[in-house]
């Protein structure tokens, strides 16, 4: 792992994802390393164009007493958007909760996001903030799967522990069923695994991208090869999104639950 420390402009910046003002992102790159990663973007624009991501990690330097928490009151918050809030190096480097503390008394609507079972270390600063939810990603609850797609985040029993102590904690939680993996991903079973303990759901589809089509398909080839037709068709084939869609709504209708959200996006297919 390459590490290094860089300088943040800011660290608290505008977003452009619908429904966020603002968004935390206190590193560069992401340690989980995960293969379908939409993030990975970011090394065009961070000096790491030759390098692995999931290989290195910028930390970043900040003033956090600049950060003013009433200034974002009334705006909603994610943490994180290109790297994990909760990577194993978080528990070296400390950004996020030095962050968060600097935050407390706000009163934006914050989001924690992470594949991580460190959040739970933060637990006594979520009780402090007025407006918090903490979510877990997850797309599968077989371990063998997770260590292949997401071979540095924590397995999914670790995530689904750490939910489930969050909870217990009385802080919304919620249960980010992502990205979705066609025949893969058995969103069933997750929510009823995490029914008891998740106040919400949101699900999103999987979205190929030039830079991780190779990536995923090479696996799908040779771990479920009776699925490669299936996944070439999945990637131009919008319609076949719909119908997952459907099933989701009608399982989480039939099931009362009353907090889900679907974001399936088709941007990110390509012809290549
Ligand atoms: S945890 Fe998120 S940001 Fe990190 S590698 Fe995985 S998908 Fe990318």
């Amino acid at each position: 792992m390459k590490i290094q420390y860089k300088e943040a402009k800011n660290i608290i910046t505008r977003s452009n994802i619908p429904t966020i003002d603002f968004v935390i992102n206190p590193y560069i790159g992401c340690q989980h390393g995960c293969i379908y990663c939409y993030a990975e973007f970011m090394k065009r624009f961070t000096n790491h164009k030759g390098d692995k991501w999931g290989q290195f990690l910028d930390v970043k330097t900040y003033d956090y007493d600049k950060i003013k928490p009433q200034r974002y009151n009334g705006k909603r918050i994610l943490l994180s958007s290109v790297t994990d809030p909760y990577i194993p190096l978080e528990l070296k480097y400390q950004n996020t909760r030095k962050i968060l503390e600097k935050l407390i008394g706000t009163e934006a609507e914050i989001s924690i996001l992470t594949k991580s079972k460190f959040v739970v270390r933060d637990i006594d600063l979520f009780k402090k903030f007025e407006n918090i939810e903490v979510g877990i990603s997850i797309n599968t609850l077989d371990k063998e799967f997770a260590k292949i797609i997401e071979p540095g985040a924590s397995r999914p029993l670790e995530r689904l522990n750490a939910l489930k102590e969050i909870h217990k904690n009385n802080i919304h939680t919620y249960t980010f069923i992502s990205p979705f993996f066609p025949e893969l991903t058995d969103f069933q079973a997750i929510i009823e695994e995490t029914f008891d303990y998740s106040d919400g759901f949101m699900f999103e589809n999987l979205n190929f991208r030039p830079h991780n089509i190779p990536r995923i398909m090479n696996i799908i080839k040779v771990q479920y090869s009776r699925l490669l037709p299936l996944y070439q068709d999945f990637r131009v084939n919008h319609a076949r999104w719909d119908i997952i869609e459907e099933r989701i709504k009608k399982f989480c209708l039939n099931k009362k639950i009353s907090d889900f959200k679907i974001e399936f996006h088709h941007g990110g297919f390509s012809k290549s």
